[in-house]
């Protein structure tokens, strides 16, 4: 009687248990378990998809089979055709031996291989079968399913595995509430497990998959509300706006008016930052919907307070550009102390890692002693031994480069706990909100400023002749209009691999390209055609400054590899018209500000994501001038072409992150390469089961608002701990 802890050892063969551990990591009892099939065949299967090159899984009757002596070779060799009622297709053996006895006419099998061609007829050589008797056990089952490849082990010595382990589990400890089974009409996990390795029916495959997502979204929300419970629990100091403070010249100097999103938006922070208890708030607004002003506000209101604000930016070139554009904004009243300021005026104090020394002991002193009132930084705020003097709000800009530990680490600055405001531009559809973010409440800039042109955006096919030059020269016309230019590529030099900001997509990114279960594994991923070399920031840039098109034009580059000083000064002359055309890579991706670039090229469009591009595009049309992106791609890969016309065909970015997110594997959107978090979701499908996703949150907060501990649920606060503890881990190998 087993466990699910129990290691593999004990249950399986040892060499079986190692293929396992070697080729899966899979140790114990529940591991395998956890180990889903990947799809389900059913014994009625045809053989008429069958083509060259593909590796099936078919259940077929031999119909006929001969031995025959081979010329070249000694002993026998066996070739038999085999059938599924309407499709025959051959198999062959190079040697008979064993299988003679076995595969006669009549007997159904399991068959496993990749189809390839002899003499213009389709053939299965050598594959792999098991007799469908000694597979079912006499039992008849409807669905037979197919596991992922486990070293050479084939499928159906999985599926044994699995089911002997089963048959001797005794009971899976059941974690989620017998009420809540009830009233979910949930599965008890026993039944679940069985229901997904040995089902009768897809119904029963679905009902047990609801359940096992279920319990991944309840773990979850449950982790979210505990937190949410105390962050409730916490007190810290209100900070209540102060009449005739920086915040109200700020206003009164505004060269705009603020949009009715921005005064609601607005509203509420000052509202919950006057409240005692920290605020944590999510906003989320389209690319350029004026965000950062909100924040400036915000940052105002605190430092009216008396406290302190750090605005935490993912880039340098951001922190950077965030510290130019902010002091620029307030004038004189960021000239706190110096001669010529406003009297009741701040400090603006940037940090980053790559500044010199005595640059970094000169902010240190300014944020220690309070003298900065607002302060910009990047990581090296959370790392370094920055002290506040007294640290009243947290803003974290574009937090999908930011997970839940680092906004936890810079709230650890803070005696009392800061007020929080997160801002991404990267629209975030409800469910992910809710997992992702789901300790946070939410609020949404949808509208953008008045006087904003549209973005036009087109698709260049770089291999038609004459569009590419055609491109260049659409540059030059913007050039000789005044304005500026944006040329994105993935790399930065030939030999560079992408910039590690950039999320490219590699060819075989997109989709699922794991094999079946057999020993092709290789087989559905199609024939790998060598890459062509992406373009390079440094090629690119030769190739303009060398076209007669662009002659006379100022051409830079900027990418992450630059010292931070040359970065800063190719940004700042960029900003103030010394530059026409930045060569760049995905840097300038977030919140970088140019209103008088008009026009954005982006190179190898295809291997950048969906949202990414949206949010490089978001750098034109900024200043009431017309913005044109051009997505330049050369593949013919159909994902890549689908996602480059949806970037064309609409700027409304939720659906763009829908698309986005429907694209990409569930653990990318939870997951490492961003969030750095909850990467590990096995069932859930976080865009498609909303309605499970509320359900769980709902009980969630019901659980913990009766047993705050989960003293009273043993099972469901280990898992919530193993959750919790994973998303740490993660955090911490990422440094
Ligand atoms: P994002 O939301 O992408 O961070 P920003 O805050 O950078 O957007 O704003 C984009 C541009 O719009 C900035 O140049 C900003 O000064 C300007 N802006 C912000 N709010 C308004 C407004 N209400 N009216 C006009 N321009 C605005
Ligand atoms: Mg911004």
């Amino acid at each position: 009687m087993y466990t699910e802890s129990t290691p593999l050892t004990k249950v399986l063969a040892s060499r079986e248990a190692k293929k396992f551990k070697d080729s899966r990591g899979i140790v114990t009892v529940g591991d395998l378990l956890a180990y889903w099939p990947r799809r389900y065949q059913s014994p009625e299967s045809n053989l008429a998809a069958a083509t060259v090159g593909s590796y099936i899984v078919a259940v077929a009757e031999v119909k006929s089979a001969t031995t025959r002596s081979m010329k070249a070779r000694r002993g026998t060799m066996l070739q038999a055709v085999i059938t599924d009622g309407s499709k025959d297709l051959e198999i062959t053996f190079f040697k008979a031996w064993g299988h003679e006895g076995k595969l006669v006419p009549g007997t159904k099998a399991l068959f496993a291989g990749k189809v390839s061609s002899f003499n213009n007829r389709l053939q299965l050589a050598h594959p792999g079968y098991s007799l469908l008797s000694d597979f079912d056990k006499g039992e008849r089952r409807d669905l037979i399913p197919i596991y992922k490849q486990v070293g050479n082990l084939h499928t159906w010595t999985v599926t044994e595995c699995v089911r002997m382990v089963l048959d001797l589990l005794v009971e899976s400890p059941e974690a989620i509430p017998e009420d809540v089974l009830d009233r979910r009409d949930l599965l008890d996990r026993t039944s679940a497990l069985r229901g997904i390795h040995t089902p009768q029916s897809l119904a029963e495959v679905a009902q047990a998959r609801r359940r096992m997502s279920y319990e991944e979204a309840f773990v979850l929300q449950l982790a979210l509300a505990q937190r949410r419970a105390r962050q409730a629990q916490e007190s810290t100091i209100a900070r209540a706006p102060r009449p005739g403070g920086l915040l109200d010249a700020f206003d009164a100097r505004l060269p705009f008016t603020l949009t009715a999103g921005q005064v609601e938006v607005g509203q509420t922070l000052a509202t919950e930052m006057a409240r005692a208890v920290p605020m944590h708030r999510l906003l989320q607004g389209e690319v350029g919907s004026g965000k950062t002003v909100i924040a400036v506000r915000a940052m105002l209101a605190a430092v009216d307070s008396g406290g302190q604000a750090a605005l935490l930016a993912p880039t340098e070139v951001l922190a950077a550009q965030h510290h130019r554009s902010i002091t620029a904004m307030l004038g004189d009243l960021a000239e706190g102390g110096m001669l010529g300021g406003a009297e009741m005026g701040t400090r603006v104090t940037l940090l980053t890692g790559s500044m010199s020394q005595g640059a970094r002991r000169r902010a240190m002193l300014d944020i220690t002693s309070g003298d900065a009132g607002i302060v910009i930084g990047t990581h090296a705020l959370i790392q370094e031994h920055v002290s506040f003097q007294d640290l009243a709000l947290v803003v974290v800009d574009e937090q999908h480069r930011f997970g839940v530990e680092q906004r936890d680490a810079l709230r650890g600055k803070a005696a009392q706990p800061p007020h929080v405001l997160v801002m991404t531009a990267t629209p975030i559809p409800r469910t992910v909100a809710m997992t992702v973010f789901g300790d946070m409440e939410t609020s949404t800039l949808s509208e953008l400023p008045a006087g904003r042109a549209p973005i036009t955006t087109h698709v260049v096919p770089e291999d038609k002749p004459g569009w590419m030059q055609r491109t260049w020269v659409r540059i030059a016309e913007e050039v000789a209009q005044g304005r500026q230019a944006y040329v994105v590529c993935p790399r930065i030099g030939d030999d560079d691999e992408p910039e590690e900001d950039a999320e490219i997509f590699a060819p075989d990114a997109v989709g699922d390209s794991d094999g079946d279960g057999g020993d092709d594994d290789g087989a559905e991923d199609g024939e790998a055609v060598p890459p062509r070399p992406l373009a390079s920031v440094r090629r690119v840039h030769a190739e303009l400054v060398a076209n007669p098109a662009l002659a006379g034009l100022r051409i830079e580059i900027l990418h992450g590899r630059l010292p931070a000083d040359e970065k800063d000064a190719v940004m700042r002359e960029f900003a103030a018209g010394q530059i026409d055309v930045l060569v760049s890579t995905t840097v300038i991706e977030v919140g970088v500000d140019v209103p008088n670039a008009s026009v954005m090229v982006v190179t190898d469009a295809d291997r950048f994501g969906v949202s990414q591009l949206h949010q490089l595009r978001g750098r034109v049309g900024r200043g009431g001038l017309p913005g044109l992106c051009l997505l330049v791609h050369a593949g013919d890969g159909e994902a890549a072409h689908e996602r480059l016309d949806a970037v064309a065909g609409t700027t409304d970015g939720f659906e763009l992150a829908r698309i986005d997110l429907r694209q990409r594997r569930e653990g990318d959107i939870l997951g490492s390469s961003q969030h750095g978090v909850r990467s590990q979701l096995q069932f859930l499908h976080v865009l498609e089961d909303e309605a499970l996703i509320e359900a769980a949150r709902e009980d969630a907060v019901s659980v913990v608002a009766e047993d705050p501990d989960l003293g009273a649920h043993p099972r469901l606060a280990e898992l919530v701990d193993a959750r919790v503890d994973t998303e740490q881990a993660a955090y911490l190998e990422r440094g």
